[in-house]
């Protein structure tokens, strides 16, 4: 038995060592790496795409980086080392500034994507894992900023939770905001607090469809959470149940505004699963040889703004 399993042992520990190099260490007690692992590799792995297991127990190989600023959206919080996607999810990004843009809302502040290979992240979300989810903050006042400027901004809160309804600052510009990133066949669904959803509902749009994408959930007062659908390609990409048919402004956001509560208030526990078990082909992601570094650095640079 040992004279079997050593010698495996052995690749596997050289596999990673060359792969990954020595940030990367893996825990050593676990059979998988840890989500502070996975937040230290620093480059995609090379190779085609895929968006690998489910969207809260996955990862992302081939990973690409969104550029730092494009039309209509800048980055933020870019030392997080969060801004990778499934090229998916880039071109979806950048097509969704292109018409925030032309539809003159203002520029949207792209928050934390995924890590450079996905997997679990040390903190902040659950889920964000496989390169298909990305945060957008609904604030649309600020003026092209430096990378470093957009460091430390402040996400303006929306809800008032003692009503359950949108505060005086939301207005019809961040409301149109969320119709146009729920109206692309790409995405899945799209995570908002109820109150917003409730607002969302009360609007008379021309067209109500991208309304059923838009679902509540606690939190998500000063952002939304987009969710893409498994791309082609990604044969191992675990999709989500289908929603209900409808717009969903019904019962179930009936129950929603009565439970909702700010994110700071879901306990830790439920906030981020300890470390969920990933598709044994994300160890493998987590271990392969890494793109350049510079190769992974996204496009653009406001430093000296
Ligand atoms: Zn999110």
């Amino acid at each position: 038995m040992r004279r079997i399993l050593m010698p495996i042992l052995m690749a596997a520990g050289l596999a990673v060592m060359a792969g990954a190099g020595t940030a990367a260490a893996r825990d050593p007690a676990g059979v998988q790496p840890q989500p502070a692992a996975w937040g230290r590799l620093a480059a995609p792995s090379q190779g085609p795409a895929q968006a690998i297991g489910g969207y809260a127990a996955g990862c992302l190989a081939g990973g690409v980086p969104l550029a730092g600023e494009g039309t209509g959206y800048q980055i933020i919080r870019m030392s997080r080392n969060r801004y990778y996607g499934h090229p998916s999810l880039i071109a979806y990004l950048e097509d969704f500034g292109r018409k925030v843009a032309a539809a003159g809302l203002g520029t949207a502040l792209i928050a934390d994507m995924t890590q450079p290979r996905g997997g679990p992240m040390r903190y902040g979300h659950a889920s964000h894992q496989s390169g298909l989810d990305a945060d957008i903050w609904l604030r649309l006042d600020l003026p092209a900023l430096g990378r470093k400027e957009r460091e430390s901004l402040h996400e303006v809160r929306y809800v008032d939770y003692a009503r359950m309804s949108v505060t005086p600052a939301w207005s019809e510009r961040q409301a149109r905001m969320v119709r146009i990133a729920a109206s692309d066949r790409r995405v899945d669904r799209i995570f908002v607090n109820p109150a917003i959803k409730k607002d969302l509902c009360a609007r008379p749009w021309p067209d109500r469809a991208w309304l059923g994408k838009v679902r509540p959930w606690h939190g998500h007062d000063g952002h939304m959470h987009i969710r893409l659908v498994c791309p082609p390609g990604s044969s191992q990409c675990v999709p989500q149940k289908a929603l209900p048919e409808g717009d969903g402004c019904d019962e179930d956001l009936a129950w929603w505004l009565e439970r909702a509560v700010p994110a700071r208030e879901i306990p830790p526990e439920k906030a981020v699963p300890p470390n969920p078990k990933l598709p044994p082909s994300c160890t493998a992601v987590f271990g392969a040889k890494g793109i350049s570094v510079a190769q992974a650095k996204p496009a653009g640079n406001y430093d000296n703004n």
